[in-house]
């Protein structure tokens, strides 16, 4: 076995280690919400993420980026059937082992550079319109720093995959006509054509080190990708799928009640039960949400597949009259807490309790501008559900701290007292038949 071939395996295990390491660390922090049952009607739920997360049907209600967006993905995932081949390649020291396909080897990789190429022109777009078009949903405050990089670095990857992908079949079909040993196989490169000019000037033995360079390149480019993912938006590529599965499946703006309140609500309303027996049922640990633990594993799973995309916040009629609140935001600050609190438990163990929670980074100015419209949810393209974490917080500040605004509170002071929004007493309501 040959010294490229050992440091190829060294690599191979090492990236894939770490993947796994930190992919279980997400799983973990998932794992660290309420338990909430989502496996019914799985027909249906399989129809839901066919369509949402591999058919991709709610991008295209913005056709252009919708269609480039697609062109992305399906090339990426295309080209990167070459990895199968880069990884046999590596591991037992051939060159582009699976020619023996003969002419449909030489179509496929044709096949792969047109892809490479359009992906190229929609990075380019994507780049274009994210810096230099102003698009306001690029450019909002939870945009800036980290989001802004993360969004424009993967870009910038992908541009420099594909380029180093077309160089390296140009550098490869120079050498297969130098008759260069070990290059013997013709495909077809209907693309890396155009890249010859580079480096046709250049001896055989620099053009094995450019051929090479861009082989080591891209597959260490996609094991780093792989580890990238687990810290940056992007891991929506993998989590969009049981995202979409899991995603609710009733009613548009159907609210989940809570148990223990309408069973509550049930027995005061059953003429059978007597009110002043003790109760079987134990107190929940908490009304509502203060904190990530206190949300669902599906809301916790939402917050780390968020896009960052900002759909839900330009549909938002809250954020489009200027209010605070953006959906997208309640995302990124799920996560981000989620992340803190993770890592805190890393270190101090299930003890861990830094006296912070999620109402540190969301206000309640950001919460109760919610209309509970749902628009976000309807346009969130894998289905993320920014309305449900909003009212389980909003339920803690009601149920737990009392901080309902005045006009809330008036309201359920009338309900307590005469059993109805309104300021009169019940021995009124039917005065009007009088006048
Ligand atoms: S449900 Fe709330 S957060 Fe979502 S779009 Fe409507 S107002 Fe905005
Ligand atoms: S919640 Fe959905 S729509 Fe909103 S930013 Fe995240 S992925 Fe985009």
């Amino acid at each position: 076995m040959g010294i490229g071939q050992v440091i190829f395996i060294l690599v191979f295990i090492g990236f894939t280690l770490l993947f796994i390491k930190n992919f279980r660390r997400i799983l973990r922090n998932i794992n660290l919400g309420r338990d909430v049952d989502r496996t019914n009607n799985s027909s249906e739920r399989w129809k839901v993420m066919t369509r949402v997360a591999l058919g991709q049907s709610k991008m295209v209600s913005r056709p252009i980026a919708g269609f480039l967006h697609l062109l992305i993905y399906v090339g990426f995932v295309i080209i990167n059937i070459e990895v199968i081949e880069i990884i046999i390649d590596g591991i037992f020291g051939t060159h582009r082992v699976l020619s023996f396909l003969g002419p449909f080897y030489a179509f496929i990789i044709g096949a792969f550079e047109i892809l490479a190429a359009l992906v190229l022109i929609a990075c380019v777009f994507f780049l274009t319109r994210r810096n230099i078009m102003r698009i306001p949903r690029f450019w909002s405050k939870e945009m800036q720093g980290w989001p802004k990089t993360d969004a424009n670095l993967i870009l910038v990857f992908e541009i420099v995959l594909m380029f180093a992908f077309l160089l390296m079949n140009a550098s490869d079909s120079l050498l297969v006509a130098m008759n260069s040993v070990h290059y013997n196989v013709e495909f077809a490169n209907p693309i890396s054509q155009y890249f010859i000019p580079l480096i046709d000037n250049l001896p055989e033995s620099s053009l094995i080190f450019v051929e090479r360079i861009c082989w080591w390149f891209h597959i260490i480019g996609i094991l780093a990708f792989l580890n990238y993912l687990v810290i940056s938006k992007h891991l929506h590529i993998i989590l969009a799928f049981p995202n979409t599965y899991y995603s609710n499946i009733e009613a548009d703006g159907k609210l989940a009640n809570m148990d223990s309140v309408t069973n509550e609500v049930k027995k005061m309303l059953d003429p059978n039960i007597d009110p002043f027996a003790a109760s079987d049922d134990a107190a929940p640990e908490r009304f509502g949400a203060k904190d990530v633990q206190d949300l669902s594993w599906i809301q916790l799973m939402n917050a780390y597949s968020c896009t960052e995309c900002g759909r839900c916040t330009s549909e938002c009629p809250a954020n489009q009259t200027g209010k605070l609140l953006s959906p997208r935001k309640i995302m990124m600050d799920v996560r981000d807490r989620l992340e803190e609190v993770g890592k805190g438990i890393d270190k101090d163990g299930e003890t861990f309790n830094d006296n912070k929670s999620l109402l540190d980074s969301i206000t309640k100015e950001e919460l109760w501008a919610c209309t509970s419209c749902n628009a976000c949810v309807n346009a969130c393209p894998i289905n993320i559900d920014p309305l449900s974490i909003i009212i389980d917080l909003r339920r803690y500040l009601v149920m737990e701290e009392s901080a309902a605004p005045m006009e809330l509170n008036t309201i359920f002071t009338n309900i307590e007292n005469n059993g109805a929004p309104w300021q009169f007493s019940m021995s009124d309501r039917l005065n009007w038949k009088d006048e």
